[in-house]
């Protein structure tokens, strides 16, 4: 934490902003702030940051405004100020965002902030433990509906006034605006005046449709996870209204702002959801909702105790979303998707404690490079670890003294240690140590006795440094089930007398975050019989560990692809045969040969392609989509495509294959048919997709141009490194590196990031990985910006793995 920032937080208290935001222009907004504030030392300076303010007044006279800080001098023991300011929209997603639909032509303006973002829309202290609250009001298009963190208290005209907020960070603070489509409803809580909150989900008017068609599960869903974390958590639900907006142009995938939550807008489909999207959806809800007490009533202290807010909304999401809103697969969904994330984050060089040193977190931007898979991903497996070793009973009890000690102000780590310590016997400090203060993962390796006669006995040691409790499982060697016990591994191996001749699955709940090597016996016998395992959390516990083995080296891409031949056919639960898609493709992508992939891809589409005649409507979407991304029978795509009843997402997927298989004329089709946002995008994927030197050089100038959103650059970025055009691509290998560098020199910290997903993505010869390797390495020895350098060290670690 930088020394001003400490400094400030205890200078400034009892903070209110009374803005005005004035959006009617499209060309740029007005902001007239009323902020007062005590102040601790009378006499003492401080500052408001504004970023890229023009005709900046202060107290009705040019402001001392400079490097996007307002002077604050001679301050008295209450202070008011007014600011007022002209401010400019921005299309990169940070800051006030400005977005046109296609398919209509309508203004949508978000103030999409989080982090240090808040100062490109108003006058603020920018950082998290200066809390302050927030009197809203906003003159928009008479059109437009406004929805902002306070609940609605009038529209006069075309101003719209909000509620005074109770207290939370600057960088919780959003509004927007626009012609959107909602559907609303009075939620049933007790505490609130009357008996009902204010609840809606919203939409752009384009997205009518889908928001119908959905509506019914959204509100079922929202409602589910409310009535369960009002019963659960012991302080009253703080905000005085819940709307949830699915908002164009927002750079996280939904952001947590008290009372108005944004989700990307692509999150409500325009085709039939697979099922992981749909699990993901109802995760992210509950995750989004977990934050109105994790991260918004009681926020991290500062950026290093971000887990506090992640790690915690990750673990609730999926939870709740299978306890409370009856997705029960969501753990199945976590360990073949979110957990696998966690393991690669916890492999790579950037790895860093859960709970991060504070001396690590040097600025926001290197705070934002750990919004990553260890904060998410490992700490909600951890977290699920803990309440799995403390008990259900007690992790609530220490987690509800956390909140209401600690309610509508700040906390760290130590303060939350202290309020679980407070509701256990157990030892939590060294629990904490072990598993939050560390690096790395624990393996569990089963080996087998045979100095005793008969059957080996089967011996579970750990490699690491971990506490561990989990259930450990045997099967019979046709895989069928014989019985489970529950282990506590510590550093002495664990002899597992009972289990002697079976096969020894550890880890078969997936309780918790470590890797799993089965003796040879058991692996072979899981191998053989991996589709009859009857549990489908266990089936995609071993799925992750196969996936494990092939990007340790320790078996070959043809192997996991055979396995996949053999149980993924038969394979009936579409969690777990959509993540497994999903990890055979990403593994074929990033560790196969140029001369195997088309082995590989055509082996997949046939997978899939079983899976879309066999008719199961939980697997055909999913697989339908994977079918017509990978096939390489262009006249079967060109048949699909010409039949009326095909899903548009499924629709987009042959016409991105088709493109990148050198038949570019369905493009245009399409994009005509579909002139939705998500229809933009996969036409500007399937365009970049087209297998011509020509063509690659024109999307090459756009992709680097410096014009494009961010979402439009990831869509290009994904468009065009393709499968197979390894030879066509190497000579934008080196020019990535090189204009990708400078095209981030000259932009934020969203542009930095999808600069760095666009890393090239396909299979490579050794030579060409090796290239890659070097110019990005060589870069690193210079000035890359913060954002962009962490994304290309885990790229560069994620390389190494494949060389
Ligand atoms: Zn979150």
């Amino acid at each position: 934490m930088l020394p001003e920032a400490r400094e400030r937080a205890a200078l400034l208290t009892d903070v209110h902003t009374e803005v005005h935001l004035d959006l009617t222009s499209p060309e740029d907004f007005g902001v007239e702030a009323t902020i007062s504030f005590a102040c601790t030392q009378p006499g003492a300076s401080s500052f408001l940051e504004l970023n890229g303010g023009t005709d900046v007044t202060l107290d009705g006279q040019p402001a001392p405004y400079a490097d996007g800080r307002i002077a604050l001098t001679d301050l008295g023991a209450t202070n008011t100020v007014r600011v007022t300011a002209r401010m400019p929209y921005v299309h990169d997603g940070d800051g006030m965002t400005e977005v046109v639909d296609p398919a209509d032509g309508e203004r949508y303006v978000c103030a999409h902030t989080s982090m240090d973002i808040t100062q490109k829309v108003i006058p603020c202290f920018d950082q998290p433990d200066i809390k302050s609250t927030f009197t809203v009001s906003v003159t928009a298009p008479s059109h437009w509906t406004v929805i902002a963190n306070g609940r609605l208290a009038s529209r006069e005209g075309d101003t719209w006034s909000f509620e005074r907020t109770p207290p939370f960070s600057s960088y919780l603070f959003t509004l927007v605006g626009g012609p959107w489509v909602s559907v609303t409803w009075d939620e049933r809580y007790a505490p609130a005046p009357g008996g009902t909150l204010p609840f809606g989900w919203h939409a752009r008017a384009s997205q009518e449709p889908e928001l119908r068609r959905d509506a019914d599960e959204l509100r079922r869903i929202t409602s589910a996870c409310f009535q369960h974390y009002t019963t659960v958590f012991e302080p009253e639900y703080p905000y005085a209204d819940f709307q949830q907006v699915f908002a164009p142009g927002l750079n996280w995938g939904a952001m947590e702002f008290p009372g108005c939550v944004v989700y990307r807008d692509e999150a409500l489909k325009k085709g039939t959801p697979t099922e992981l999207e749909r699990e993901w959806v109802a995760s992210t809800i509950a995750h989004e909702m977990a934050h109105m007490w994790f991260g918004d009533l009681v926020t991290m202290t500062w950026w290093e105790d971000s887990w506090l807010n992640e790690s915690f909304a990750d673990f609730m999401g999926y939870d709740v979303a299978g306890t409370a809103a009856g997705y029960t697969d969501a753990w199945t969904s976590a360990a073949i998707t979110r957990k696998p994330a966690g393991y690669r984050a916890d492999r790579r060089r950037s790895t860093h404690p859960i709970a991060e040193d504070t001396e690590k977190i040097v600025d926001v931007d290197t705070a934002f490079a750990n919004f990553d898979m260890i904060t998410y991903a490992k700490g909600n497996a951890s977290l699920a670890q803990l309440g799995h070793w403390l008990g259900e009973e007690d992790f609530l009890a220490g987690v509800n003294t956390h909140l209401t000690a600690h309610a509508f102000g700040n906390a760290d780590l130590a303060a939350f240690l202290d309020s679980l310590d407070a509701a256990t016997d157990k030892d939590v400090r060294g629990w904490a140590q072990a598993w939050l203060r560390s690096t790395g993962f624990d393996t569990l390796r089963v080996t087998r006795d045979t100095s005793v006669d008969g059957p080996g006995v089967p011996v579970l040691t750990r490699e690491g440094s971990r506490p561990h409790r989990l259930t450990v499982s045997a099967y019979d060697s046709s895989m069928r089930l014989v019985d489970s016990r529950d282990v506590h591994l510590g550093d002495e191996p664990v002899r597992l007398e009972e289990f002697a001749g079976r096969v020894v699955v550890p880890n078969s709940g997936d309780e918790t975050f470590a890797v799993i090597r089965p003796d040879d016996e058991s692996w072979a016998a899981i191998t053989a019989g991996l589709s009859a395992v009857e549990s489908q959390l266990t089936r995609a516990m071993l799925w992750w560990t196969a996936v494990d083995l092939t990007e340790s080296q320790v078996i070959a891409v043809a192997d996991l692809v055979a396995l996949a031949d053999q149980h993924l056919r038969p394979e009936t639960h579409p969690v777990v045969f959509e993540g497994v898609m999903r990890a055979l493709q990403l593994v074929t992508r990033r560790y196969a040969a140029p001369d195997e992939v088309a082995g590989h891809l055509a082996v997949i589409a046939d997978i899939a392609r079983g899976a879309v005649e066999g008719g199961d409507p939980l697997l055909a979407p999913g697989a339908s989509r994977v079918l017509a991304r990978l096939s390489a029978d262009a006249d079967f795509l060109v048949d699909w495509l010409a039949q009326d009843d095909v899903d548009q997402s499924v629709r987009w997927a042959a016409v991105h294959r088709l493109a990148e298989l050198g038949d570019s004329a369905h493009i245009d089709v399409e994009a005509a048919r579909d002139q939705s946002v998500s229809g933009h995008h996969a036409a500007l994927r399937a365009r970049a997709a087209v297998p011509t030197a020509e063509a690659k050089a024109e999307t090459w100038a756009r992709l680097m141009g410096g014009e494009l959103g961010n979402h439009e650059f990831d869509a290009v970025g994904e468009g065009f490194w393709g499968w197979e055009q390894a030879d066509l691509l190497r000579p934008y290998l080196s020019r990535y590196v090189i204009d990708g560098l400078a095209l981030a020199r000259r932009s934020g910290q969203g542009m930095g990031d999808v600069i760095g997903d666009a890393f090239p993505q396909l299979p490579l010869t050794a030579e060409a990985r090796l290239e890659l390797r070097t110019a990005v390495a060589a870069a690193l020895e210079g000035d890359v910006p913060t954002v962009l350098a962490r994304s290309w060290n885990d790229s560069l670690d994620d390389l190494d793995r494949t060389l």
